[in-house]
C-alpha cells in the first residue's frame, strides 16, 4: 500500500522492487576512505551534474573506516541535502570492494553508478554513460576505462602483464584499463549481489557475471586532494588476489612440472646406463645434484604454497563471514 509516497505496507518483495523501480532513475555508489577533502566537492559537482535534468537519483557515500574528517562531513552533507542522501559508515575500513558491495545492496535506482570521491572521475560523464544505456536496450553496462594512462611506463607494464597473464588463465575476458567507473542497469547490480563471495575482486565479477558491456573512454582527471591508497605493493597483491579468485590454474602448475621432470630424470637415466654399460664413463655429478636438489626443492615449496593459498581462501570462505559491519546508516527516508 503506498501513500504520500511512502510505502505503509507491502507483501511481498516483488511489490517492493516494482515500487521502487518507478521512483528512482539513478543511484551513485561513491566509496570514500580518507576523503575528508573531497566529499564535499564531489556532492557539489554531483548536485550540479544531475539536478533538473528530470530524473530522481540518489547519492550513497559508504564510509569505509575513515581515519579522519570523512563521517563528520558526510553528516554535514546529508542534514543539508534533499531528500537524496544515503551514508553508510563501516565498523572498520574493509577495502573498496566491500564498499562497493554495500553501497550496491543500499541502492534502489534503476541504473546504479560506481564512482570514486576524489572527482578524478567527473560526475557529469553518467549522464553520457546513461544516454547510451537509455538508447540502446542490448547495452547492460557501461565501463569506462583509460585509453592512455596517467602513470608511470613501469607501473603500465606491469598492469598490461597483469591483463596478459589474467586472460591466457582464466576463461573469462579482462579488459586492459576498465576501470570501477561503471554504470549498471538493476539487473547487473543483482548478478553482482548475488555474488556474496569474501574475497571479492570487481572486476571479474563484472566479467564473470556476463551482460553486453559497452566500454567507453574517458580521461582521468588528478585528484582533487589527498594521495591514492594504492602502491605497488598492494596493487601487486591485488593482482594476486584477483588471478586466485579467478582461475584454478596455479594449481595444475605442480602437476604439470611434475610431468615434465619425471619424463626428463627418465631420459637422463636411460642415458646415464647406457653411457655405464656401453662406455664405462663414470660422471662425476656433485655440482648438478646439488643444484637440481635445490631447484626441484624450490619449485616443490612454490607449488605447496600455491596450494596454501587456495587452501587459506578456501578456510575463510567457508567462515561465511559478512562481507561488511556497518555501524551506523544515515537514510533520506528516516528525515
Ligand atoms: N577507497 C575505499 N576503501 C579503501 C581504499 C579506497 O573506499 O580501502 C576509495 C577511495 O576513497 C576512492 C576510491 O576508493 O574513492 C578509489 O581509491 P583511490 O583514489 O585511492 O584509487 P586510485 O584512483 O588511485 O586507483
Ligand atoms: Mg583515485
Amino acid at each position: 500500500i503506498v501513500a504520500n509516497n511512502k510505502i505503509l505496507c507491502y507483501n511481498s518483495e516483488a511489490v517492493y522492487v516494482q515500487f521502487r523501480r518507478k521512483k528512482m532513475k539513478l543511484s551513485l555508489v561513491i566509496p570514500c576512505y580518507n576523503e575528508q577533502d573531497n566529499v564535499e566537492l564531489f556532492y557539489n559537482a554531483a548536485t550540479e551534474a544531475f539536478k533538473d535534468k528530470g530524473f530522481e537519483y540518489e547519492l550513497i557515500f559508504v564510509n569505509d573506516g575513515s581515519r579522519d574528517q570523512t563521517m563528520d562531513k558526510l553528516r554535514h552533507i546529508y542534514d543539508i541535502a534533499d531528500e537524496n542522501v544515503k551514508v553508510v559508515g563501516f565498523s572498520r575500513n574493509f577495502g573498496k570492494e566491500s564498499a562497493i558491495y554495500a553501497g550496491l545492496k543500499e541502492s534502489r535506482g534503476e541504473m546504479v553508478c560506481l564512482i570514486d570521491a576524489d572527482m578524478q572521475q567527473r560526475p557529469e560523464l553518467v549522464l553520457d554513460m546513461m544516454k547510451i544505456l537509455d538508447n540502446d536496450p542490448s547495452y547492460d553496462a557501461v565501463a569506462c576505462y583509460q585509453k592512455n594512462r596517467k602513470e608511470s611506463k613501469v607501473l603500465s607494464a606491469f598492469k598490461n602483464a597483469f591483463y596478459k597473464t589474467i586472460n591466457k588463465v582464466s576463461e573469462i575476458e579482462f579488459k586492459s584499463g576498465a576501470s570501477d567507473f561503471r554504470l549498471l542497469r538493476r539487473c547487473v547490480v543483482d548478478a553482482v549481489l548475488s555474488m556474496s563471495e569474501y574475497h571479492r575482486f570487481s572486476k571479474g565479477i563484472f566479467s564473470w557475471v556476463g551482460f553486453n558491456t559497452f566500454y567507453m573512454p574517458y580521461v582521468v582527471e588528478d585528484r582533487a586532494s589527498g594521495t591514492s591508497k594504492w602502491n605497488f605493493g598492494k596493487l601487486f597483491k591485488y593482482a594476486m588476489d584477483g588471478i586466485i579468485a579467478f582461475t584454478t590454474m596455479p594449481l595444475k602448475i605442480a602437476t604439470y612440472i611434475g610431468l615434465i621432470s619425471s619424463a626428463a630424470s627418465i631420459i637422463y637415466m636411460i642415458v646415464v646406463i647406457i653411457q655405464k654399460l656401453a662406455f664405462d664413463i663414470n660422471i662425476p655429478g656433485y655440482a648438478t645434484i646439488v643444484v637440481l636438489i635445490l631447484l626441484l626443492g624450490g619449485l616443490q615449496l612454490f607449488c605447496i604454497g600455491m596450494v596454501g593459498e587456495y587452501l587459506a581462501r578456501t578456510y575463510i570462505e567457508s567462515k561465511h563471514r559478512p562481507i561488511y559491519i556497518a555501524r551506523e546508516v544515515l537514510d533520506y527516508e528516516d528525515k
